[in-house]
């Protein structure tokens, strides 16, 4: 059997959990349940200075918030420093590192002499590992430099293919700090070494590091996992996406309103497709549908109404229960309802959650919604006003439709759809001409839910009160001929 599928996402702690970042970990995620593997959350917090531990907290919020729970950790990756350390020692031991006794003002100084050319000339490769260990136990400082063998190095990215690199373009990196602490990949690569990592899926900014990490690993004699580098994420105007576009952090996106599995399904899809037509797809058939092959080349732009119409997507799918408590707040700080209200959950303010949710994009847009149904006032669009209310008979009609609803047993959708169908046949009128004039005055709007949907959320009593006003209005002649 082949050995256990083990992937990683290894985030630095240094700021907000952004959507690139988001991506990778959801790509590693799809693997590890696609492959019945294992999904490794590895913190690489070794840059003291700019790690925090306010943005871990925030990156395991955004990975719960979107549902991609790991299996192992987090551990910390500088909690493995003295591991770093014995492994950069034994490829010192063995020859494949050597001690570098050039100071950053010599180094420096041959930088500025040589440009854009510079690598570094490998000056103490050369000496003899006697004076070397003595220079060291007398107390010099030295870093510790990886000795780049020559020929080049090969890797079959399954993402972009067969990729290689030329070892003369690479120069004898350092892996060890004068401090002994170690080096970005020495880390990295000891990390994935000891949790055993089979596959490292990551950004394509870390190309260049490949090929480093590809010959550390060589030289440790460890496995080389399979490596696939992620196309970047772009803005709507072409630009590699960042701050300026507005939105990125996964936190942002709750902000606005939008569901974590709408994120999580466009994420899947921003860089990767099912090779079929689908796009609405629940975790599940992700998993199902997942695989490395199929991750684009090319880079993927981040289209923000997609991302819209996927969460209207998620909003329609999702019960009014559910929604609820995402809306409520708002609900409640627009003094629409009342937190007890909210607590009693009463059918009608279900039914009002269910029959907006399918009329918005994003929860935010459920409560401005609302209010023309529940809120205190009226507000009139006049151009409705206007279109829907110049008949001369609807004052008529209107006061008809009162009478029906006033004495209407029992007060529920199912009755009274029905009652309006029977107003509008003794009228003489198809629905629709009694319909949208009653939907202008109790909404304002010529647009809204279904009007018994309408009528039964916002209650008997409001809803002839509002007939009322508008019969007061057309009586005024305020409505135009
Ligand atoms: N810590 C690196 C980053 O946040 C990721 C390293 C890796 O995946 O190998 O970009």
């Amino acid at each position: 059997m082949a050995d256990q599928v083990r992937v990683r996402f290894a985030p630095s702690p240094t700021g907000y959990l952004h959507v690139g970042g988001a991506r990778t970990a959801l790509y590693n995620w799809l693997y590890a349940r696609k492959t019945g593997g294992v999904f490794v959350l590895r913190i690489e917090d070794t840059d003291r200075e700019r790690s925090t531990d306010e943005s871990t907290r925030t990156i395991l919020d955004g990975m719960t918030w979107l549902g991609l729970g790991w299996d192992e950790g987090p551990t910390h990756q500088a909690d493995g420093l003295a591991r770093h350390r014995a492994d950069a020692e034994r490829l010192l031991r063995d020859g494949k590192a050597y001690r570098c006794f050039c100071t950053p003002e010599e180094l420096a100084a041959r930088r500025e002499a040589m440009g854009k050319e510079y690598r570094y000339d490998r000056a103490c490769m050369a000496v003899a590992a006697d004076e070397s260990a003595d220079r060291a136990a007398a107390g010099v400082p030295f870093t510790v430099r990886f000795r780049v063998p020559g020929g080049t190095t090969e890797w079959d990215d399954v993402v972009h293919g067969v990729t290689t690199f030329d070892n003369a373009s690479i120069e004898d990196f350092v892996i060890l700090r004068s401090d002994g602490t170690p080096i970005y990949n020495m880390a990295v690569v000891s990390d994935d070494i000891d949790m055993r990592i089979t596959h490292v899926v990551r950004g394509d900014d870390h190309i260049a590091n490949t090929p480093k990490q590809i010959l550390l690993y060589q030289a440790l004699g460890a496995p080389v996992p399979v490596f696939g580098h992620l196309p970047m994420i772009l803005g709507e105007d072409g630009r590699k996406l960042s701050k300026r576009h507005g939105a990125t952090a996964v936190g942002d996106y709750a902000q606005m309103g939008i569901l974590p599995e709408a994120l999580f399904n466009f994420l899947a899809l921003l860089g990767w497709n099912p090779g079929d037509e689908r796009e609405v797809m629940e975790k599940d058939e992700l998993v199902e549908a997942f695989s490395l092959e199929r991750i684009n080349k090319k880079a993927a732009v981040f289209d923000t109404e997609k991302l819209l119409w996927m969460n209207g997507q998620y909003l329609a799918r999702k019960s009014a229960e559910e929604l609820l408590p995402l809306v409520a707040p708002r609900l409640v700080e627009d003094g629409l309802v009342t937190q007890a209200q909210v607590d009693a959950r009463p059918e009608w303010l279900l039914a009002l959650v269910d029959a907006l949710k399918v009329r918005s994009r994003s929860t935010l847009e459920i409560a401005p919604q609302a209010r023309p149904l529940i809120g205190e006032t009226v507000e009139y669009d006049e151009a409705a006003v206007a279109k829907h209310w110049k008949d001369p008979a609807t004052a008529e009609r209107l006061e008809a439709v009162r009478n029906v609803l006033g004495h209407l047993q029992p007060w529920t959708p199912e009755a009274i759809e029905p009652a309006l169908r029977e107003a509008a046949e003794n009228a003489g009128v198809g629905f629709g001409k009694v319909a949208q004039p009653l939907r202008v005055a109790l909404t304002g709007s010529a647009a809204s839910p279904g009007i018994d949907q309408v009528l039964w959320v916002m209650g008997r009593e409001r809803a002839l009160g509002r007939i009322d006003s508008a019969l007061r209005r057309i009586g005024s002649g305020a409505a135009p001929e």
